[in-house]
């Protein structure tokens, strides 16, 4: 049994991870400010006599002892981490600081949640390990696509310079039950709007392109990763390398729930990847990890969530 700090613990991803290493016997101490987390999403983890929460924001300094860290504290979505661009900043910087501080101090391994996002719009397709990126520094995506490249920076800082035991896995686009109905993300807009009968809004022409992982293979590999050989710290790309255009993925969604919902276009958002799709090849050799479960499958039970929680209320 191992005592596991995991930040963000009570936003989409995290309260899976929670659940996930509770069921595996570990002790938890979910870390969340509650920005774009939601009590909802952890409150049947409370019955786990080895679970707490503790609302904390990490930009500031925090002692709790540890034996593996999972740093997930961020807002994720492009309208969560552009609402408070600054404080987007200070979260992957100042928050990365401060854990990757405690983890030094209380010897602890630490696994940072970062992103496709640091390719940028990429110019290398599918996008591999070994790509450093197109990224615009001035953008209104900069404060996340920068905050997560400069928190990679630290992580293998404080690893070179202190010897902190990292892991670092670049996750690329995932979605299932948790996600936040109202953040503005395609998967959970989609459906909601699907299920409410409103229009499908896709942006631009929807010729870009994601490819979806489910929940449940990402917080996998994450395990995975976290204990894997000391010396293997990544970074490491985690998602499912099957592309979908936008509005493959929308006509997907109107199928699936039966909608008769119709699909409209708005202006592309400024910095829009264009194309993104994982090279899970390093995953495969040294974890043995690839995802296992198929967009519609996925779909499926997204959105029986979303309907189970009667979305089309929100
Ligand atoms: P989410 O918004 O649901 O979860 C983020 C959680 O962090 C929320 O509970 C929020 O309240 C909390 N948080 C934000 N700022 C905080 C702060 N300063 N202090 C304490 N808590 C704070 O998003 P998610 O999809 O679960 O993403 C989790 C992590 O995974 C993020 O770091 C994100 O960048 C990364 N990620 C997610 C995806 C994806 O597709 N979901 C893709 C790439 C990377
Ligand atoms: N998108 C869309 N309609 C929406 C929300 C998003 O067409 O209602 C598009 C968005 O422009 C992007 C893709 O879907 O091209 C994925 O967007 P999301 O915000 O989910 O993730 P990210 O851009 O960070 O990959």
């Amino acid at each position: 049994m191992s005592r596991i700090m995991v930040t963000g613990g009570a936003g989409f991803i995290g309260s899976h991870l929670c659940k996930r290493l509770l069921d595996e016997g570990d002790e938890v101490i979910c870390i969340d400010n509650l920005f774009t987390g939601r009590k909802a999403n952890i409150r049947g983890l409370f019955a786990s006599p080895g679970f707490e929460f503790i609302r904390h924001d990490i930009t500031l300094p925090l002692y709790v002892e540890a034996d593996r860290i999972y740093n997930l504290a961020c807002p994720a979505s492009p309208p969560a981490y552009q609402y408070n661009s600054i404080k987007t900043i200070k979260a992957n910087v100042l928050g990365s600081i401060n854990m990757l501080g405690l983890a030094r101090r209380v010897k602890a391994r630490i696994l940072q949640a970062s992103t496709s996002e640091v390719y940028g719009d990429p110019g290398v397709h599918p996008q591999t390990e070994d790509y450093w990126g197109n990224v615009n520094p001035i953008g209104i995506r900069s404060c996340y696509d920068e905050g997560k490249r400069v928190a990679e920076t630290l992580f293998f800082d404080y690893h070179r310079q202190n010897n902190v035991d990292i892991k670092v896995v670049r996750i690329f686009n995932t979605y299932g039950p948790h996600m936040d109905p109202n953040d503005g993300r395609v998967v959970s807009n989609f459906i909601v709007q699907a299920l409410k009968g409103k229009d499908l809004t896709v942006s631009g022409n929807g010729t870009q392109t994601r490819s979806f992982c489910y929940i449940d293979d990402l917080v996998e590999g994450m395990l995975r990763l976290m204990e894997s050989p000391e010396d293997f710290t990544g970074p490491v790309n985690m998602g499912n390398p099957e592309e979908f255009t936008v509005i493959e993925l929308a006509k997907k969604v109107i199928e699936l729930t039966g909608s008769r919902s119709r699909i409209v276009f708005l202006p592309q958002p400024e910095d829009d990847p264009k194309r993104r799709r994982p090279d899970i090849g390093l995953a495969k050799r040294t974890l043995g990890w690839e995802p296992v479960v198929r967009l519609e499958e996925g779909l499926r039970k997204t959105i029986a969530y979303f309907e189970a929680m009667g979305a089309w209320e929100t």
